[in-house]
């Protein structure tokens, strides 16, 4: 049996999981079928594995290196242009507002590619070791490894000898994307809540208004990257979300925003949580203003490839996909993947795929329009090409699996 043979699979597989997205932690109906699937292959199936909707499949042939595979399962809040017949119209209800649901991270094509790749491993059996499919919630809200590992360790006392993963990004479909060491971001989340003293919009010399302070602690915080991070050095600060009050004639008495960084170096990361702190706590004292309150939220581990494993996947690419295999740029996205081997110290392995028309990132590419031209993870038109984007993340499982088992 081939790739051939399960394509009309994957791709049923691929639009089904598309128009049925679930938000973090809420994975219930993409778990099942993940688990009922796995058991139509043949896998001992452990299903609500950690503190969600984790989905965990073991199948064992004979002697030889357990091989985990990954793929995580959750959607986004964000509601899907109108591109594709398969479109999701699933809304749901998230901090109180209404909400459309979307797969913007491809994690559909993650689940897809996986279980393609699972039914042709599990037909095969020309190998000898342990698969562990890992079916991973809630990876968007970077709890869904953490939440798995102490179930994992119970579940593998022995251990794993590697673990892969891999992400669609936006590029071109059929490509793939390796290399050794720090692939992505850490990712750290801060939640700053300003305090003034409200009042009426006519009487601002009676309040300190919290929606100028915070504006100006938006606008400084934005010199950390370009005034105190070194050119050379690969950082982001992004204020994602800001909330202050509720009618255009009271000065309100607090603000709320969010901030997410991304870094590569830990004394970058350091240096820029310092700054933060600095700056958001100087600008209170500039308006006279309580000092701020300043939470810590989600957090994404640094991404490093294994040198040795890295190796082995980028040469079963390089047999795979020849001249489509091409080596990674550093990503500043993040993922929670390597919480998953670090419950055994295992070295691990994570790489990207494309997923748009070849032609159309190629001329965007030769345009220098690539960044308005294609998508970005996230966004509601990112919609990838259905091929040859689920062969190649299928091709790329099974090629990467293989390289290791026996
Ligand atoms: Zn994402
Ligand atoms: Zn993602």
């Amino acid at each position: 049996m081939t790739l051939e043979t399960h394509r009309p699979f994957i791709e049923d597989l691929y639009r089904e999981l598309h128009a049925n997205p679930e938000l973090s932690n809420r994975e219930h109906r993409t778990a099942a079928r993940m688990a009922e699937l796995l058991r139509e292959r043949g896998f001992e199936v452990h299903e609500q594995v950690g503190k969600a909707t984790g989905v965990v499949g073991i199948l064992r042939s004979g002697e030889g290196p357990t091989v985990l595979l990954r793929a995580d399962m959750d959607a986004l809040p964000v509601t899907e242009a109108e591109r594709v017949p398969y479109r999701s119209s699933v809304t749901d209800e998230l901090d109180g507002q209404r909400t459309g649901v979307m797969h913007a991270c491809a994690h559909d094509t993650h689940m897809a590619s996986l279980q393609g790749a699972l039914a042709i491993l599990a037909e095969q059996r020309d190998w000898s070791g342990t698969i562990v499919a890992v079916f991973q919630p809630a990876e968007e809200v970077m709890q869904g490894a953490a939440g798995m590992q102490d179930a994992l360790r119970e579940l593998l006392p022995g251990g794993i000898d590697v673990a892969l993963g891999q992400h669609l990004m936006p590029g071109a479909a059929g490509e793939v994307q390796t290399a050794a060491g720090p692939i992505m971001a850490a990712s750290d989340h801060f939640i700053v809540t300003v305090r003034g003293r409200g009042g009426h919009g006519s009487q601002p010399e009676k309040t300190i208004d919290p929606i100028v302070l915070a504006a100006s602690m938006v606008v400084r915080l934005q010199t950390i990257v370009s005034r105190e991070v070194a050119p050379a050095e690969r950082a982001v600060l992004t204020i994602g979300t800001f909330h202050a009050g509720v009618k255009q004639n009271i000065i309100p008495d607090s603000a709320r925003f969010e901030i997410n960084i991304r870094t590569f170096e830990p004394r970058v990361r350091e240096r820029m949580i310092a700054a933060i702190e600095r700056i958001v706590q100087g600008e209170c004292q500039a308006a006279g203003a309580p000092p701020a309150t300043i939470e810590t939220g989600d957090l994404a581990p640094l991404t490093v490839n294994d040198a040795d494993a890295a190796a082995t996947v980028g040469a079963a690419f390089d047999a795979a996909f020849g001249a489509a295999h091409v080596p990674s740029p550093q990503y500043l996205g993040s993922e929670d993947f390597s919480y998953l081997p670090a419950v055994w110290d295992a070295p691990y392995v994570f790489w990207m795929y494309g997923g748009f028309d070849p032609e159309l990132v190629a001329q965007a590419r030769a345009r220098g329009t690539f960044d308005v031209d294609v998508p970005s993870n996230h966004a509601p038109d990112f919609i990838p090409v259905l091929q040859p984007t689920l062969d190649t993340a299928t091709t790329a499982m099974v090629a990467a699996a293989r390289a290791f088992l026996a």
